[in-house]
């Protein structure tokens, strides 16, 4: 857009990507996050005093924070989300519930009440009866949310879901909702302009998670029919005119077995999952938040867009999934480079970056999109056979094995498919037979990579192995 860029970095992130992509480095130096990149305060000054014009916050940290966005107004340059009484309203659980209340939106059963003596709380979760899920208003990424099967759990489950949230947010206020059994994550993007224009950009489905944290998203989900998708994309849309939105949103919904949809939160900022829904209808959506800060209207129409083909993203994470997801830590040897056409690849770290425990342990999104569901698959298999992330326990084979098996191409997705599935995505029986097919099919595709490892990793995918024979069969 011909936009110069300004860019923040601390100690924990010296020579990361990021660090030399724009065209100025604000150091906010070595200390804690409070101190760097939770420092509304010093952020805020810094861009102030570089004439920054407009900041766009992320997806991560200050993104949900409304003072942040009211300090970044006062100084007059624009905040690239909704206004801090919107953020205020919908980036809260519970807030949220009780404005779309209103305007009678399917919501899940629970308490979103003041009160939190764990008395109180006990009664409301019999009430509601069990499974209940506690859950952290101010939550993210997962975090302060514990299912509970019965009363006798409830109390000491309480107790570390609000320490976990104070740590996390700072907040340790709580709520409680049925917790639905067996359901889908459906989500919709909105863009919403600031003449009251508001369009959604179809659904995503993010029922692949592991701590209630998305690892694989895609779009279309193989759950909707043209009639479904309507209704949950038309509530979506409701929403975010009946809060006069502005700006990039996502409203994200539960869909339980019967095929009924509740309101679950909105994400008042991008989300790491937008790639998909920019594949998929040719939108670029940071363009259009850019635009939409400058007060410009929305050129489309809701019929102009037309979804087109599939697009799948895995979340590439530092961690190891044969041990609980546990975070990992070490050095990249070497990221990996793929010139297949319509697959993306955001990340930022390079060959030779250091990962730490500092932050979130996602290293990259990679995102394939093809014109149909089960060849964006493929593709992805085979991108993910060339970004390796090589050096460091990651849980790219994991993904592999998920895309690989047999309920995913199914499309049977919901979000306990890794506690059901979990046998049979752990480690696999490599039989000398398919391992040497699997070195032949390599050889044989000309990938030139007959590592052994390489190798190995092939012949555990069937598809990938599939794939490289018919290569062979067309040459
Ligand atoms: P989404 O709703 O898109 O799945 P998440 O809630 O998982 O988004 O958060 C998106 C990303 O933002 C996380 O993976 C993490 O990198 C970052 N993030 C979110 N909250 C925090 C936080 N409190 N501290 C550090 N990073 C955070
Ligand atoms: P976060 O802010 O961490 O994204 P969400 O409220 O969006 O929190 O929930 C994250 C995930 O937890 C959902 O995608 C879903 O898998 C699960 N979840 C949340 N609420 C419920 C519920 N009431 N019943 C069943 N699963 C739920
Ligand atoms: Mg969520």
């Amino acid at each position: 857009m011909g936009i110069k860029t300004v860019g923040i970095y601390s100690s924990a992130d010296i020579g990361l990507p990021h660090t030399y992509s724009m065209d100025e480095m604000i150091y906010l130096g070595e200390g804690s996050l409070q101190e760097t990149y939770l420092n509304a305060d010093l952020i805020v000054h810094k861009a102030f005093e570089l004439g920054v014009d407009a900041i766009h916050p992320g997806y991560g940290f200050l993104s949900e924070n409304s003072a942040f966005a009211s300090l970044v107004r006062e100084k007059n340059m624009i905040f690239l989300g909704p206004s801090p009484k919107v953020i205020d309203i919908m980036g809260d659980k519970k807030a949220s519930k009780e404005t779309l209340f209103a305007i009678a939106t399917p919501l899940i059963p629970g308490y979103f009440g003041d009160k939190q003596d764990s008395k109180t709380l006990l009664e409301e979760a019999k009430k509601i009866g069990f499974p209940v899920l506690i859950k952290a208003t101010a939550g993210g990424g997962g975090k302060g949310m514990r299912v509970v099967e019965s009363e006798n759990e409830f109390v000491s489950s309480l107790e570390s879901a609000m320490r976990e949230a104070k740590k996390s947010f700072g907040i340790d206020t709580v709520m409680l909702e049925k917790y639905i059994l067996s359901p889908r994550h459906i989500e919709v993007q909105v863009l919403s302009d600031q003449h009251g224009n508001h369009r959604h950009l179809f659904e995503r489905e993010c029922s692949i998670q592991r701590r209630h944290q998305k690892i694989v998203e895609e779009t279309p989900s193989t759950a909707l029919d043209p009639e479904l998708r309507k209704k949950i994309c038309d509530t979506a849309v409701a929403i975010a005119s009946h809060v006069k939105y502005e700006g990039a949103g996502t409203v994200e919904f539960i869909l339980d077995t019967s095929g009924a949809f509740y309101f679950l939160e909105m994400n008042t900022r991008l989300q790491v999952e937008h790639p998909i829904t920019e594949m998929l209808t040719g939108v670029d959506l940071v363009k259009w938040q850019i635009k939409i800060g400058e007060g410009k209207i929305i050129s489309f129409s809701q019929d102009d867009l037309v979804p087109r083909g599939h697009a799948i993203e895995v979340r590439i994470y530092a961690e190891d999934p044969d041990n609980e997801f546990l975070p990992t830590n070490g050095v990249i040897e070497r990221v990996g480079t793929t010139h297949l056409n319509g697959v993306r690849l955001d990340t930022g770290y390079a060959d030779g970056s250091s990962v730490g425990v500092e932050f979130d342990p996602m290293l990259a999104k990679l995102i394939a999109h093809s014109d149909t569901r089960r060849s964006a698959i493929t593709k992805l298999l085979l991108a993910l056979d060339e970004i390796t992330f090589s050096g460091l326990k990651t849980n790219r084979d994991h993904l592999k094995r998920i895309l690989n098996s047999l309920k995913f191409k199914e499309g049977e997705t919901y979000t306990d498919f890794i506690d059901k599935n979990g046998d049979s995505l752990g480690v696999p029986e490599v039989s000398n037979d398919s391992f040497a097919l699997g070195i032949a099919a390599l050889q044989l595709s000309g990938k030139n990579l007959v590592s052994e490892t390489g190798a190995s990793h092939i012949c555990r995918d069937s598809l990938v192995l599939e794939e490289s024979l018919n290569m062979f069969r067309n040459v």
